[in-house]
């Protein structure tokens, strides 16, 4: 497959801008090869446009038909083969295995749409029956179902290059729920995101969808991405990625005339809770794992755990922790501006007088720093997500203390609990605590890793989301594209 450096609006492709950029590759800062032109207004409002006359079609298409379609999005994105491994590789300097490892969760999340929709229960068709006989007054036959929301704009983020990116969840959950799609490429993998959204393009020709159910529009700035939000022919808005693009968005969409909904899948520190019977009883393991934790994937992970909340008498396991850091390598960052953000968030906390550094390094590397609860609810920015391995121990005197720290924290993607039975035994309020904060709440793991999966909740109370009654992994995740009609007495 040829990379194109141009917009795919539905079925054709066109490059009318006259600004361009390169991908870059991770590790080198060099450029790639493929120049690409950045969206102009017109062409997303042409992609919006088609999008709009591809959704009365669309909306109709059968379930069977629309799971042809995403099977074939699953074969198309298998047939680019190797170049897609290596071209993601390049941009992101994630390693081979995890990008397979990626492609293959993709493509797992894929066939999980296909398989939901394929049983007609996936509509939650709710049936009233009539009581014509019913006195004082007769009841109609009601019958409610779940119809697509209609163009939706889906922002991927930069650490998923395929899974959260062109053909990741939000893409699949809005196409699988009957809403045509206007994908706005992540400009850290522009190479990996042409190759997809042609896979995805390719897909929509060879099972006869309409024209315009998918476009993917390139840019660096911000304004196409703020153009597509505020235009009235969107309907629903997906953003994955930091807190400052998707409440910037968000804001956009609730100013609308007509405001819309935006799930935007946004940052979080994902507490881990530590207790004293299993710290003595794992303390050396755990302080092994842990540290792989915060530093897989150069700590880039949404669900990073960047916060540790533990007792006073238990901060010798931190020692434990600061060493098996001061051992693992930085890695390659994303981008240019990942890394300097990373060095900021460091070098932020180094010099806090809230803060202290128990790692060795004085500049930028895997680091472990703690404070107190009175020193990080005096300064919140303390608690604030550094993108990378970094992580933050609030150590706290006693339960009670470690509570009223909990109902202070924001919303959450994750909290873990590591915890003993005999230490369980007295932590049923803090649970239940923890639980009014987070979307997941984990018992002796930890959060990195997000099973695709039917029951999972990738989401959580804002700030993590900007929605928490939804899940960006997972089949429930079609249902933020879709919305309830009942249908009286037909
Ligand atoms: P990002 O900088 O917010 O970028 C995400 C996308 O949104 C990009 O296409 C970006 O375009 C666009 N964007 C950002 N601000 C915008 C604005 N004000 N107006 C219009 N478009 C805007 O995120 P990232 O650096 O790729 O990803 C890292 C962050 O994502 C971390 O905070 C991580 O925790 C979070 N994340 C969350 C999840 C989750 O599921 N909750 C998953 C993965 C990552 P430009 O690049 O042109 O700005």
């Amino acid at each position: 497959m040829n990379l194109t450096g141009k917009q795919i609006i539905g079925f054709e492709t066109k490059a009318s801008g006259h600004r361009n950029f390169q991908g870059v590759q991770a590790a080198s800062g060099e450029a790639l090869p493929q120049v690409f032109v950045e969206a102009t207004a017109e062409e997303a409002e042409e992609a919006l446009t088609k999008a709009s006359a591809a959704f009365k079609v669309y909306r109709n298409v059968s379930d069977e038909e629309r799971v042809n379609f995403l099977n074939a999005i699953a074969e198309e994105i298998l047939a680019i083969g190797d170049v897609l491994i290596q071209t993601a590789c390049a941009e992101s300097g994630l390693l081979e295995a995890r990008i397979t490892g990626e492609r293959g969760r993709t493509i797992g999340q894929i066939q999980a749409f296909a398989n939901f929709i394929s049983n007609p229960s996936w509509k939650r068709e709710i049936v009233d029956e009539a009581m014509p006989e019913r006195q004082p007054l007769p009841k109609p036959r009601l019958v409610q179902k779940q119809i697509p929301l209609g163009p939706t704009v889906v922002f991927g983020a930069s650490n998923f290059p395929l899974a959260f990116s062109v053909a990741g969840g939000d893409t699949l959950s809005a196409l699988a729920a009957g809403c045509p799609v206007v994908f706005k490429a992540h400009p850290a993998h522009p190479n990996t995101c042409d190759l997809v959204g042609q896979a995805i393009q390719k897909a929509a020709q060879k099972t006869g969808m309409p024209d315009g159910t998918f476009s993917l529009l390139h840019a660096q700035g911000h304004e196409i991405g703020g153009y597509l939000v505020k235009h009235d022919r969107t309907k629903a808005v997906a953003f994955t990625g930091s807190y400052r693009g998707g409440k910037a968005l968000f804001d956009l969409a609730v100013r609308r005339q007509v405001p819309i909904p935006v799930y935007a899948e946004m940052g979080s520190v994902n507490p881990v809770y530590l207790f004293s019977d299993r710290l003595a009883k794992q303390g050396e393991a755990l302080a092994d794992a842990f540290s792989q934790s915060i530093c897989l994937g150069v700590g880039q992970f949404c669900t990073n755990p960047g916060l540790i909340v533990m007792l006073e008498k238990d901060r010798g396991f931190l020692t434990s922790l600061a060493t098996k850091l001061d051992q693992m390598p930085l890695g390659t960052f994303l981008t240019a501006g990942i890394k300097q953000s990373f060095e900021h968030g460091f070098n932020t906390l180094n010099h806090h007088p809230a803060t202290q550094r128990l790692t060795a390094s004085e500049s930028a590397a895997p680091s472990l720093f703690s404070t107190s609860v009175r020193e990080a609810l005096a300064h919140p920015e303390v608690l604030e997500e550094v993108f990378g391995p970094c992580t933050v121990a609030v150590v706290c005197q006693d339960l009670a203390e470690m509570s009223a720290f909990t109902e202070q924290l924001p919303g959450q993607l994750t909290a873990t609990i590591q915890a003993e039975p005999s230490d369980l035994a007295h932590l049923v309020e803090l649970i239940d605590e923890v639980s009014q904060k987070v979307g997941r709440i984990l018992l002796n793991g930890f959060p990195t890793g997000v099973e695709v999966s039917p029951a999972m909740v990738h989401g959580g109370p804002f700030p993590a989301t900007s929605d928490a009654r939804s899940t960006s992994v997972g089949t429930e995740a079609i249902y933020r594209f879709t919305r309830p009609v009942c249908w009286q007495n037909f």
